[in-house]
């Protein structure tokens, strides 16, 4: 044991924590994130570093399973204030450099910035028109959240889900900004548009720090059809219940850990897809931007028929709903703009404003909604 396990203390118990500490030598710890709960490589990783030392000292993280950084580095919160990338600077192979000073009594690091159950109540407290109920309880009898906006005629309703895969904490900031925008329209989606969200498909993996992406036996994303996991055929049910005015439904995901573009993953059943993404390539504002080049086309990059029990694909093929689909916001970066919690909430915002178009368009067009 070196000097440095006298003065600092790393760990991972908390919610969402994920590592596993081999060894502290000289000026540097081994840690590794833990995989053992699915069947390839993944990335995500999330501990807490106590100083007890009254000096500056500089330690270097190695992690002994692969280069488990994104594009902007690790992502650090000094003394529980708030989160900020260290960029790639601090980067050097499967390695990362701090400095820790007298002043940072702790430090928590992550793969990128943590949305947590604690994070959505704290949403939801500033957000009193959303109504929250428990969808079904998860295998370790978490309750699965049910959010519901109602509208004013309830004419349609749109579906939202992410966390299918336990680390994709991006997408609840962008779920935020879709929501937050959805209690402020005072048009066709207040009028005639009930949204209705589940923040968390797998809650338990994302309060246990999970990967969840290639989850063993499989990943709640391709469970659909499977239903081992008791959130993904409650979400089937409660789109099985609102057939007749079912508008969309988006499930958001993260993409890997070095990509850096937001895209749709298309399916062989197109939809309107291209009118809700011409809509978001119109209409949107924020920094984070979609520039309609990205998207992964069927049959390409892995996006095959192995897909078939993700959501997005079985709510197209057995609940005969075409309008399903699947959107990838990436961890750290968009087109070299860093992403953070407002901005991802912005693209959120950027998001429902597509909806809304997406929604007028099938008001003009139909008083039926068509479905396959
Ligand atoms: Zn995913």
């Amino acid at each position: 044991m070196s000097n440095l396990s006298q003065h600092l203390r790393i760990h991972a118990g908390f919610p969402g924590g994920n590592i596993i500490v081999e060894e502290y030598f000289a000026d540097a710890v081994k840690v590794r994130q833990d995989l053992s709960m699915c069947s390839s490589w993944w990335f995500w990783w999330y501990f807490e570093a106590e100083n007890l030392s009254d000096q500056p000292f500089t330690v270097r993280f190695v992690f002994t399973e692969g280069a488990p950084f994104g594009t902007a580095g690790p992502c650090a919160n000094i003394n529980n204030t708030h989160w900020h990338w260290l960029g790639r600077e601090c980067v050097e192979n499967n390695t990362f450099e701090f400095k820790f000073t007298p002043e940072i009594k702790s430090c928590r690091f992550a793969f990128a910035i943590p949305y947590l159950v604690p994070d959505l109540d704290s949403f939801l407290r500033d957000h009193p028109d959303i109504t929250r109920s428990v969808l079904t309880k998860s295998s370790e009898s978490r309750p699965v959240d049910l959010l519901h906006i109602p509208s004013k005629n309830g004419q349609f309703a749109v579906f939202l889900s992410t966390r299918h895969h336990a680390s994709e904490s991006i997408a609840n900031f962008v779920l935020e900004g879709l929501l937050d925008c959805r209690c402020q329209n005072q048009g066709i989606l207040q009028d005639c548009v009930d949204f209705f969200a589940v923040p968390f498909m797998d809650v338990d993996g994302a309060e246990n720090g999970d990967q969840g992406k290639n989850r063993t036996p499989h990943d709640f994303n391709q469970d659909y059809g499977k239903f081992i996991y008791r959130s993904t055929a409650a979400y089937c049910e409660l789109i099985r219940r609102n057939h007749a005015r079912f508008l969309l439904s988006l499930d958001l995901h993260c993409p890997s850990h070095n990509q850096s573009t937001i895209f749709w993953v298309e399916s062989p059943i197109r939809g309107d897809l291209d009118l809700l993404r011409s809509a978001l390539y119109e209409t949107q504002h924020g920094q984070l931007r979609y520039d309609g080049k990205n998207d992964i086309s069927f049959g390409i990059e892995g996006n095959n028929d192995s897909d078939n029990n993700s959501c997005a694909r079985y709510i197209q093929s057995e609940l005969k709903q075409k309008n399903a689909f699947t959107l990838e916001i990436p961890y750290a970066e968009a087109h070299g703009i860093r992403i953070n919690e407002n901005r991802a909430r912005l693209f959120g915002h950027d998001l429902c404003h597509a909806i809304e178009h997406f929604a007028s368009v099938y008001n003009k067009t139909s008083t039926n909604i068509p479905h396959n």
